[in-house]
């Protein structure tokens, strides 16, 4: 099938514009800045986001937080993905297996730890000798604009199971949610807004805390006891 153009006249949706404009005018390996591509896309809801969910589809676009090389505003190209022009591709990573290296974005991006309910690979759970497993799950994820999509999460194998056998209680959640304080009410509703559980600064660091060999465990730990007696 012949590559349609990025800003051509076909129907296509806004994550596959956005992954031709990479291609076609970015580029592979080059940077471009948020402002280049809300120009690129205007008046379009969200473009930062819809090229984000690119990444699902094994796309790599890295930003500051993965290339401490780029400014705040920036973001580099890496390395495109699967055809997302392709009829179909754009939106069914379900029946595909996770390959090894967009099994390792997805945890690193979820500080290798469960998406549900943040326990790390290894951790034991409260009350239980059982430690726990991560695995990556597929989740069907209704969007703001109505558009079901299938997303890969890191999630540990108790949650997972969980998932399947519990039935949803609505009522008991609703009244734990006004039991929330208005932070972790925003909190929660940026969550619902993205989709996904965004780790707070020190679950992000927990997490990766938690994939050190000892040794570097220990001088975290280190660092840490002389900083608070200091
Ligand atoms: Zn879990």
């Amino acid at each position: 099938m012949e590559m349609p153009t990025w800003d051509g006249p076909e129907k296509i949706g806004t994550k596959v514009r956005i992954a031709l404009w990479l291609v076609s005018v970015v580029g592979v390996g080059n940077v471009f800045t948020k402002a280049q591509l809300r120009e690129a896309f205007p008046g379009v809801a969200q473009a930062d986001r819809r090229m984000r969910d690119l990444r699902d589809n094994g796309w790599q676009i890295d930003t500051k937080r993965e290339d401490p090389r780029l400014g705040p505003n920036e973001q580099r190209f890496v390395a495109a993905g699967e055809e997302v022009w392709v009829r179909g591709r754009a939106t069914s990573n379900g029946s595909r297996s996770v390959n090894a290296a967009l099994r390792r974005r997805i945890m690193a991006d979820d500080a290798y730890m469960c998406a549900a309910c943040g326990i790390s690979a290894g951790e034991k759970y409260e009350h239980s000798i059982e430690t726990a497993q991560l695995d990556i799950a597929r989740r069907t994820v209704v969007k703001p604009d109505g558009v079901e999509e299938v997303q890969l999460v890191t999630e540990c194998r108790r949650c997972r199971i969980g998932a399947r056998e519990q039935k949803a209680d609505l009522c008991g959640l609703l009244q734990a949610v006004s039991s929330l304080t208005d932070r972790e009410r925003t909190e929660l509703l940026s969550w619902i807004t993205a989709g996904k559980r965004r780790p707070s600064a020190t679950d992000m660091i927990w997490g990766k805390y938690r994939s050190l060999p000892p040794d570097s465990r220990t001088q975290v730990e280190k660092i840490l006891h002389s900083r608070n007696l200091t």
